[in-house]
């Protein structure tokens, strides 16, 4: 039988939702999914996952950062490792298919090839990743850093918020920390990096698409500016005589939106702006706002940062206000091969007739996993592109189309570097 006679009754689009709804009832609290690196609702997700795992024909094990890693073998000795893979920890009060949907979509996949005793000349894994979004000790990627052997082991000395460090709750987690080093794989063990996720924006749902692209997922910067002016009377101040930070602020908010135009798929946001003295009847004497700047492109998003400081400087000389910018985050953007985004887009087409590329805005467990292998990010749309959200929600259909793609991709998966 066909992959695609399989799939084509949606039912592996209704196994992943059974699954995912299974996992989102492993939560901290009863009224909104929250799963944290090194919990009890941890041990219980990667439980379950292995058990799916186990299930479909692959032999599990947790790696020594407390990963869950399934392995589909290949069907001849010594082949390379094609990873899928995404995330099963969560933020506070998550939705349910925010790294959860790629994790269960590659099970479905090796559940596929399994039940028609398939294997492939490559060998498969699928890894959930123990901590993606950081909620616990406010550091991202942890678990994909570790397999990409970018672990940075000052992290181990982290508290939570009840003060207890990383390095004691792995201990408490069944771990080593002096082993987390053992979870890094070597690139010539890798033939690459897949994952699934949802979109997060609505890019997918204003295309009609349910699968889409990924380009390489977004570096960002995050800037806090303080813009000084002269506060005075609201009554007494003439118009010309004000040098008003918050009008000077507005403008600099403006060229934001502006000069980001100019550069492609590049965003900006202006997400807080705090006004001094706040009052009705004072011209206001200080601003502090953020920019956070995004974009695929390290050199756009730099060139756009260069430009947006230039334009703020003239509003400064020519409001009298002064205006200091602080990078208080940067982070460089990771690509998706071009061997990959080309073999996805095969895929998506060969399943939804045509495929679309857009860039991840968010980041990823792939942006980590680039520093050890080739990476490839399909999307799925999600709906009204809210994420982050109880209200987060996928179709059944969309789940089945997920799945055939990913499925399409591994049987016809070529090696290239
Ligand atoms: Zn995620």
């Amino acid at each position: 039988m066909s992959s695609d006679s399989i799939l084509q009754n949606a039912s592996i689009g209704a196994e992943i939702m059974d699954r995912i709804e299974a996992l989102a009832k492993i939560s901290e609290s009863p009224n909104g999914l929250t799963r944290r690196y090194l919990t009890p609702e941890h041990r219980g997700a990667n439980d379950l996952v292995g058990s799916w795992m186990r299930d479909s024909g692959m032999t599990v094990r947790e790696d020594a950062v407390g990963n869950i890693i399934g392995r589909y073998p290949a069907d001849c000795d010594d082949a390379p490792t094609l990873m899928i893979g995404s995330h099963l920890d969560t933020v506070v009060m998550a939705g349910k298919y925010d790294g959860m949907l790629g994790v269960v979509t590659g099970i479905a996949c090796i559940g596929s090839l399994h039940g028609r005793r398939k294997h492939l000349p490559i060998a498969v894994e699928v890894v959930g990743f123990c901590d993606e979004e950081g909620a616990r000790f406010q550091s991202t990627y942890l678990g994909s850093r570790a397999v990409a052997g970018t672990f940075d082991r000052a992290l181990l000395k982290c508290r939570d918020e009840n003060g207890i460090c990383m390095d004691d709750a792995m201990i408490a987690f069944g771990l080593d920390p002096d082993r987390v080093h053992e979870a890094a794989r070597r690139p010539d063990e890798l033939l690459a990096y897949i994952e699934l996720h949802i979109e997060q924006g609505p890019v997918l749902e204003e295309q009609g698409l349910a699968a889409g692209v990924v380009t390489g997922i977004a570096g960002a910067n995050r800037l806090i500016v303080t813009v000084t002016g002269t506060a005075g009377h609201a009554g007494t101040v003439p118009m010309k005589l004000r040098h008003d930070a918050l009008l000077a602020a507005a403008e600099c908010s403006l060229v934001v939106e502006t000069v980001v135009g100019d550069f492609r798929d590049t965003v900006g946001t202006v997400g807080r702006l705090d006004v001094s003295p706040g009052a009705t009847n004072v011209i206001p004497g200080q601003v502090v706002f953020s920019v956070d700047l995004r974009a695929a492109e390290d050199h756009l998003r730099l060139n756009a940062s260069v430009e947006i400081q230039r334009q703020w400087q003239e509003i400064a000389a020519r409001r009298g206000v002064d205006i200091v910018a602080e990078v208080v985050h940067a982070a460089p953007s990771a690509h998706c091969a071009p061997h990959m985004q080309r073999q996805i887009a095969e895929a998506i087409t060969r399943v939804e007739g045509r495929a679309v590329t857009l860039p991840s805005g968010a980041g990823h467990d792939a942006a980590a996993m680039a520093d050890v292998t080739d990476v490839g990010m399909i999307f799925v749309r999600c709906a009204g592109g809210v994420s982050h959200n109880p209200n987060e929600a996928i179709t059944v259909a969309d789940a089945d189309i997920g799945a055939r793609v990913m499925l399409d991709l591994v049987e016809n998966f070529r090696a290239e570097r």
